[in-house]
Order: structure tokens, then C-alpha cells, then sequence
């Protein structure tokens, strides 16, 4: 369903982030993007969801190739990508509730709807993602008052409050101890598998890529170095 040919991208400054990347994602892959600091991991999910125009290639998304997408285009595909962040990106001050809603502006198209006046069947649908992530005794709370893995597990009902297709995230534990590592990774791919939704993950921890990936992209310097499942990851990869 997300095909990647042959992106290359060379940042203002003459930095060339990423050459030549080529993989191929398909629905309801639980697919890892591995790699050491610096290697274009960013970049390629910034590729993505267009946060930046690469020099050259094609990624087609349903066959469609965003890089040519219009602007209602693009919002449309935009719409089917959630995105989760290593550090959560919530308002602090809200509950968990109020940023699960937020996630739905994202399908919203009126005015009333970006001031924030969401349907009682939006408010049930966040309140039941809360549920599903876990977090029902939590639906009130003040997004500051939660642990690191609770707001990532908030981060995580946002974005599916968008009904995407697609879940992107960039490190979605590396602000996390390890047992909330677990915890969050065991709903990221719970999504994947029980609601068919292709999550695609920036991970530097290559055991967690391993025991979690149903497909694993590892980069090196700007290049793919490795394409396949996790099975067939050598030790010294
Ligand atoms: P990773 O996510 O694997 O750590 P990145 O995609 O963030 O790697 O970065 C790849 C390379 O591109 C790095 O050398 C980084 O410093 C560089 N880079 C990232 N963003 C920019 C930018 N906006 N301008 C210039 N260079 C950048
Ligand atoms: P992260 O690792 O959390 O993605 P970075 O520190 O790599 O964050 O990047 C933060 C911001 O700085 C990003 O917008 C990235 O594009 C930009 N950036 C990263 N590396 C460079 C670079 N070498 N030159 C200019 N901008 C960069």
C-alpha cells in the first residue's frame, strides 16, 4: 500500500540526509526503520507524510504518488497518517480526554470543528481509545499529571482518533523506561494487528525492532543496508 522509490534528499545547507531509499510497506505491517543516530531515519518519515520535498523519486501511497498530490490531495492523504511523538507533544494542562480530541480536528473540515466543538459520538470514541489503551480510569486527568507512558499511550489514542490508515512515529520510546518500553510497544502493535492499521516506527533499539517488527528497513549513512524480517537480521546488524 506505501511503496518508496528511490528518494534521495539534500538538505538546504548541502547535507545529503538520504540517497536512493527503495522499500515497500504492506497494509497492517508492523515495519521498523533502524539505524544509529544520524542515519536519515527522520527523514525518510518526514518523506512521508511531506513535512519535506525530496529531490527526486516517488513515495505512492494506494498507488497515488504523494510527491505529485495537490494541496487538498495531500491534506486528504495527511488525514489517513497519524503521527505519535518521542515526547508525547500533548497540552499538559488539558485532560487526557480533551488531547484524544484533538486527534479528531484532523478529519474536521468546518470552522466549529476547529474551535473544539466535538460531537458526543466523538467524545465516546475518545473516551473508548482511552479505554483501549488502557488508560479508562484516566480519562480526566491533566495530561501533566500522567507517567511518560501513560501520555504516550495518550499519543497513541490521538492519533488513532484520526481513523488512520497509517501510524507514523519517530523514537516512540526512547523517553521511556523499560517497562513502560513494553507497555507502549504492546499497544503500537496490538494496533497493527488487531485493527489493520501499518504502523511505521523510527527505533534505534535494535532487540525491540526485532521482537516487535513484522518487517525491519535498517539505514545506514542515507542508504537502505537492510530489507527484510527480523528473522533474517544477522547479530552483527
Ligand atoms: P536519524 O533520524 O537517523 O537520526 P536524520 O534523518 O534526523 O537521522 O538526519 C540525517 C542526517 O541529516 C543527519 O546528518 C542530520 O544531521 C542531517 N539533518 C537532519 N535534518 C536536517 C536539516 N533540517 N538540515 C540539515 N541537515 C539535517
Ligand atoms: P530528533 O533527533 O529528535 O529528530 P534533531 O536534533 O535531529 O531531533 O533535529 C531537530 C531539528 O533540527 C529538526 O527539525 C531537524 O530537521 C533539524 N536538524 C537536525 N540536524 C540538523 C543539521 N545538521 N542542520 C540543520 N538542522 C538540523
Amino acid at each position: 500500500m506505501l511503496e518508496i522509490k528511490d528518494i534521495s534528499k539534500t538538505y538546504d545547507n548541502g547535507h545529503k540526509a538520504i540517497k536512493n531509499i527503495s522499500f515497500s510497506i504492506a497494509d497492517g505491517e508492523f515495519l521498523s526503520i533502524i539505524g544509529p543516530s544520524g542515519a536519515g531515519k527522520s527523514t525518510v518519515l518526514r518523506s512521508i507524510n511531506q513535512l519535506i520535498t525530496d529531490d527526486s523519486g516517488q513515495i505512492l501511497f494506494n498507488d497515488q504518488d504523494i510527491r505529485q498530490a495537490n494541496k487538498q490531495q495531500l491534506r486528504k492523504i495527511r488525514a489517513q497518517i497519524g503521527m505519535v511523538f518521542q515526547n508525547y507533544n500533548l497540552v499538559g494542562r488539558l485532560s487526557a480526554i480533551e488531547n484524544v480530541l484533538h486527534g479528531a480536528l484532523g478529519r474536521k473540515s468546518t470552522i466549529s470543528g476547529a474551535l473544539g466543538w466535538y460531537t458526543l459520538s466523538e467524545k465516546q470514541s475518545a473516551a473508548a481509545l482511552l479505554d483501549l489503551v488502557g488508560l479508562g480510569d484516566f480519562i480526566y486527568t491533566r495530561a501533566n499529571e500522567l507517567s511518560g507512558g501513560q501520555m504516550q499511550r495518550v499519543g497513541i489514542a490521538r492519533a488513532l482518533m484520526q481513523e488512520p490508515k497509517i501510524i507514523l512515529t519517530d523514537e516512540p520510546i526512547a523517553s521511556l523506561d523499560p517497562q513502560s518500553t513494553t507497555v507502549v510497544m504492546d499497544y503500537l502493535k496490538k494496533i497493527a494487528v488487531e485493527m489493520n492499521i501499518t504502523v511505521i516506527a523510527n527505533l534505534h533499539q535494535v532487540e525491540i525492532a526485532k521482537k516487535y517488527s513484522d518487517h525491519i528497513v535498517g539505514i545506514n549513512n542515507g542508504q537502505v543496508v537492510f530489507n527484510g524480517q527480523p528473522n533474517e537480521l544477522t547479530p552483527a546488524q
